[in-house]
């Protein structure tokens, strides 16, 4: 059962009257603005569009059955990828990743996927492509990073958090291969069930990036699986180049 109007309507005026300092190093405060019915080709969803203190982003959240003040509601992290999501690029495997999440929240009840408007993982869309002119001239895809003078993941959990609290979500089975993720999100006061492995086959053009990722970030590693393949959007934060994740 999606999210039936009356409860639409006490949410929205829930998210209305909501006032907090901000969570996160950003202070940022996500509130629900509107929840629309939005049927899809991985099943009848509802849509949440999130309104946001900081950023100039709107993040959305793609929602399946009535995720408020439900446990254990199969939850996945989806960072923003024009390139990919969009134009369906197999420099990285973030549309797989997307349809996977869709497919299997669309058989969940409830569930949700949270559209992260982070796009090139905390870059912008610009400085991404700047990174993958840079991979075009042999550096790898944390070295190009780096050359532009980021982080390899200046992504912030805070936000997802702060969406899954708007919802009233109470607990979450977490799709992801990323140790990290589930840390970040507890650190935000997020109850993380459980976690649920997100394993899709690679391409043979995005196989050299996978590697990259699978060498020198710290992702859990399923020994069932040769050449284990790791998600576009789920490296570990790196300070001063090195493999650790940091904080
Ligand atoms: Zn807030
Ligand atoms: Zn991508």
């Amino acid at each position: 059962m999606p999210i039936t109007r009356p409860k639409i309507d006490q949410l929205i005026d829930e998210n209305r009257e909501h006032e907090c300092a901000g969570i996160g190093s950003d202070k940022v405060c996500v509130i629900i603005a509107a929840i629309a019915d939005l049927p899809t080709r991985f099943g009848d969803f509802q849509v949440a569009g999130f309104w946001n203190n900081r950023q100039e982003e709107d993040h959305a959240a793609f929602i399946h059955g009535d995720p408020c003040g439900a446990e254990n509601v199969l939850v996945r992290l989806h960072s923003e990828c024009v390139t990919g999501d969009v134009a369906g690029s197999l420099r990285c495997d973030c549309r797989d990743q997307f349809e996977a999440a869709l497919t299997a929240v669309g058989q969940a009840d409830p569930g949700i996927v949270l559209y992260l408007r982070q796009e090139g993982r905390g870059i912008g869309f610009t400085n991404k492509v700047r990174a993958y002119a840079l991979q075009d001239q042999g550096l790898d895809t944390v070295e190009a990073n780096l050359a532009l003078g980021f982080e390899d993941d200046e992504r912030e959990y805070a936000v997802a958090a702060h969406m899954l609290h708007s919802l009233g979500v109470k607990s979450i089975r977490l799709m992801t291969n990323n140790p990290n993720k589930v840390d970040q999100l507890t650190e935000h006061g997020v109850v993380v069930s459980e976690r649920v492995p997100h394993v899709l086959p690679p391409n043979e053009h995005n196989i050299d990036y996978l590697r990259t990722k699978a060498l020198k970030s710290g992702h859990f590693i399923d020994p069932s699986v040769t050449d284990r393949m790791l998600e576009q959007d789920d490296t570990p934060l790196l300070k001063n180049g090195s493999s650790d994740a940091a904080s």
